[in-house]
């Protein structure tokens, strides 16, 4: 299905500073060597593997990677999860949420370490002759008409055409766009959530047969959320949660909890749930993953002169939305489809691009907080009119529900 190209035919004079390894910043790489601008990427941390939980991709993020050849190796690697199991803390099942079909948009919804991504990726930019430098974090950028720098805490600075804000949620590069057009600085807003989850290899819970359970499920009750699936490619369960706590306890006392004293808070809370739950947090021995959760208000832009923002840096979404790694992906390719069509006028491109994107991006943001909303701690009357909702929603949502998150396409990438 891929239509990967890898070799540019008409080298551009621009040079680009991309700034962030994670998503965005090796996608972005990537499709602006297809349209032949070279450029360089510079991420603060030192290369690690197997970093991160996992991730939700949807159809509209596969099909990008598709688009760069590298969906067959993840799907390999993930597990699909073409609708998703709801059912409240009785066991009683409230019904099956579409979360994107293989035969009706090309892809299937998949769960998936973001290591697995985050390396697919950066091997892509390796074959490409990417540049990658590690441990260079940004702490300044300046533009002029002619030029963009960046300053780096090691005392370097390297110097670009265009540069590209790939650096996530606390983007130093977005402080220079908003400060550069006038705007005040954009702080990430706190969710009032902290996602926790693991790893738990089969090996360890023999007693849960794999076979017997839907491919992901998620149970609602007084105390949150629990959901767990199995990964195929690894033969392990995986699982997620969230706790809620103040921003202080999130960055915090939550982060720094040892492993064993945050399996027993999360007993307390949902360890009289139905089967396998239990079991599972017993079979949990560590580390897990402790992700306090931020959004970001939309921002008023996106880009300056020579300076544009993209992925988690532009729109932080909430990862209850399961679109965060997708949109990024997205950005990535409108931006290389953009710039291709604007040539050298990187402006007219990043307008373009932020035309594009914005109102899409809002409204993914948008249902991520209000689904992070049903994961809050509520009391019985609020319970079980969330289990009545949820059962309409199920009985209502038809699979055609999420063209419009699903079935984005970028054409002629
Ligand atoms: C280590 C890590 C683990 C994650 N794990 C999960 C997870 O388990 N589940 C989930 O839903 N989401 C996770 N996320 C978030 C998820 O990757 C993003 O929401 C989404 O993929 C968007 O990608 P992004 O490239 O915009 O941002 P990110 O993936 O956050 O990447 C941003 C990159 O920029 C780098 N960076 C930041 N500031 C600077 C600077 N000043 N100079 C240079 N580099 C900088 C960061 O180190 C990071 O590598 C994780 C992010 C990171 C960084």
């Amino acid at each position: 299905m891929s239509t990967a190209t890898t070799n540019p035919t008409h080298p551009s004079p621009l040079k680009a500073l991309i700034i962030g390894g994670g998503i965005a910043g090796p996608a972005c790489a990537l499709f602006l060597h297809r349209v032949g601008i070279h450029a360089t990427i510079y991420e603060s941390h030192q290369f690690i593997t197997n970093i991160g939980g996992i991730l939700g991709l949807a159809p509209n993020g596969l099909r990008v990677l598709d688009s760069l050849g590298l969906a067959d190796k993840i799907l390999k690697q993930a597990s699909v999860t073409e609708e998703m199991m709801m059912r409240n803390h009785y066991g009683m099942t409230l019904g099956a949420f579409p979360t994107g079909k293989r035969s009706r948009y090309g892809f299937p919804s998949i769960l998936v370490r973001r290591s697995v991504v985050h390396e697919t990726l950066v091997q892509a930019t390796k074959e490409a002759g990417i540049t990658i430098e590690y441990g260079k974090k940004v702490l300044r950028v300046e533009e002029t008409d002619e030029k963009v720098v960046v300053y780096f805490d090691d005392g370097a600075a390297a110097q670009g055409d265009i540069l590209f804000g790939c650096d996530g949620i606390r983007s130093t590069v977005r402080d220079h766009v908003l400060a550069f057009s006038g705007h005040e600085k954009r702080e990430p807003h706190y969710t009032g959530l902290v996602g926790v989850g693991g790893f738990i290899p089969s090996s360890l819970v023999p007693n849960i047969d794999p076979k017997a359970e839907p491919p992901v499920i998620m149970t609602h009750g007084p105390s949150g959320i629990f959901a767990y699936g199995y990964l195929h490619a690894n033969n392990e369960w995986i699982w997620w949660s969230t706790f809620e706590a103040t921003e202080e306890q999130a960055r915090g006392d939550i982060r720094s909890m040892p492993d064993d004293e945050l399996l027993r808070k999360l007993f307390a809370k949902h360890g009289t749930w139905p089967s396998p739950i239990p079991e599972l947090i017993k079979a949990e021995t560590g580390p897990m993953v402790r992700l306090p959760i931020y959004d970001v208000d939309p921002l008023p832009v996106w880009h300056s002169g020579r300076v544009v923002l993209t992925g988690d840096a532009a729109h932080a979404v909430a990862p209850h939305s399961g679109q965060g790694v997708s949109l990024a992906l997205e950005d990535a390719a409108v931006l290389g489809k953009c710039l291709r069509e604007a040539g050298t006028e990187v402006r007219a491109a990043f307008v373009a691009y932020e035309n594009a994107r914005k109102a899409r991006v809002t409204m993914v943001v948008e249902e991520g907080r209000r689904r992070g909303q049903a994961k809050k701690e509520m009391g019985f009357i609020a319970c079980w009119i969330r289990d009545i909702v949820m059962m309409v929603m199920a009985w209502w949502l038809t699979d055609s529900a999420l063209d419009e998150w699903f079935g984005y396409t970028v054409d002629g990438i």
